[in-house]
């Protein structure tokens, strides 16, 4: 009998409670046992009461819920061979023989990670006697799922990960509502929203909200975005606006690789020496992480949740780790690994300032 664990890891998401229901139920479904492993990696490493056998009944009622329910942390001991071969130790003593893992681009280069180093840990482990021959032949191989569980929409290689749809949906509720006071006082609003090297929140933000002017990492504005920025609010209140939104990622910078505030903007807006907004600044912060999550994500969630199981029951030990990814609207796995190091290969190029590659990488991402 197949023993599945499933952890959530990394930046919680909402969806991820609906990840955990969908693969507790179809492994079980499927005829194995299920576990969930408690506070991400770090209960990988600690073991005992943080990994967990789960039943039907466990999961009941958790696919709206926010968050993660299994806990979620960063943890520094996986990051060290010891803590991976702990968590090694963990797994085998409890008879789990594959790992199914929601997190962002750091949790799946770690599950990678482990997978790649699976077999000398084992050989460690058989060599310190703590287990025998016969037992350590089950585990040669372990099989490693991943699902792709951020609200920055930041992975490459997939349309959309879990919890995306439910951090926009946010923003957007949160912007309607600063809207009626701004139309109503006919002022001029900055709103910081997440993406540190990704402004996809952003600019589906704008878009779906109308926003006067946004800013993103991957495709700076021209040199002269000041000038732009303050003709085209003008253009706007010339056309009888009441009111002025400018949404920033958290990660925005300009041409020079300059970071640009909030701060910033706000000063512009307000330049009693040009349009002379009354501006103030909201920064959404961990609002945006909160709350159930929508339709689409409860929907991504499980049915990605039950591909996953199935890819580990397909599993062989040849197969490369896989991401559960959709593209096109339908639910495919990827190599893992791929997705990790073109997701990494934007965020290089916006580190050394080479906008023209990310963008291309982006649009790379939406052709494919
Ligand atoms: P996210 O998954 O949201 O990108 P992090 O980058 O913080 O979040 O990664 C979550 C955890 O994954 C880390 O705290 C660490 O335990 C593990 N991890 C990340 N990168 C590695 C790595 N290169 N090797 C081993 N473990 C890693």
């Amino acid at each position: 009998k197949k023993k599945i664990a499933i952890m959530t890891s990394g930046g919680d998401s909402p969806g991820m409670n609906g990840v955990v229901r969908a693969c507790v139920r179809m492994a079980i479904h499927m005829g194995c046992d299920a576990y969930c492993i408690y506070e991400g990696y770090e209960g990988l490493v600690r073991g005992g009461d943080l990994i967990r056998k789960m039943e039907w009944h466990d999961v009941r009622g958790w696919l709206s819920e926010g968050g993660t329910l299994i806990g979620t942390a960063r943890c520094m001991a996986f990051f060290e061979r010891a803590g991976r071969l702990a968590a090694a130790r963990n797994l085998i003593s409890q008879g789990i023989d594959a790992l199914i893992i929601c997190g962002g681009d750091g949790s799946l280069t770690g599950a990678d990670r482990f997978r790649a180093e699976w077999p000398s840990l084992i050989e460690e482990l058989q060599a310190s006697g703590e287990f025998t021959a016969e037992t350590l032949e089950h585990y040669k191989h372990l099989n490693i799922v991943g699902l792709v569980g951020s609200i920055d929409n930041d992975l490459s290689g997939t349309d959309a990960t879990i919890g995306c749809y439910s951090a926009l949906a946010r923003i957007c509720h949160a912007v309607d509502l600063i809207e009626a006071t701004a139309s109503s006082h006919s002022r001029a609003f900055v709103i910081e929203v997440m993406g540190r090297h990704c402004g996809w929140l952003a600019l589906m933000a704008g878009v779906a909200t109308g926003a006067d002017f946004i800013f993103i990492p991957e495709k700076p504005r021209e040199d002269n975005w000041r000038e732009e920025m303050c003709g085209i609010v003008d253009h706007h209140r010339k056309l009888g606006k009441r009111k002025t939104i400018v949404i920033i990622a958290e990660g925005a910078l300009d041409r020079q690789g300059n970071k640009i505030t909030p701060d910033m903007i706000r000063d512009l807006l307000a330049d009693k020496n040009g349009l002379g907004l009354d501006t103030r600044i909201t920064t959404l912060g961990h609002v945006q992480r909160g709350g159930t999550a929508v339709a689409y994500d409860r929907m991504l969630a499980t049915l990605q949740g039950v591909e996953a199981v199935k890819a580990v029951l397909d599993a062989t030990p040849e197969t490369p780790t896989c991401v559960i990814a959709i593209t096109e609207n339908k639910i495919v796995r990827k190599p893992l690994m791929q997705a990790v190091q073109d997701t990494k290969k934007v965020a290089r190029a916006i580190e050394r300032q080479d906008f023209d590659e990310a963008m291309s990488l982006r649009d790379a991402e939406f052709s494919e």
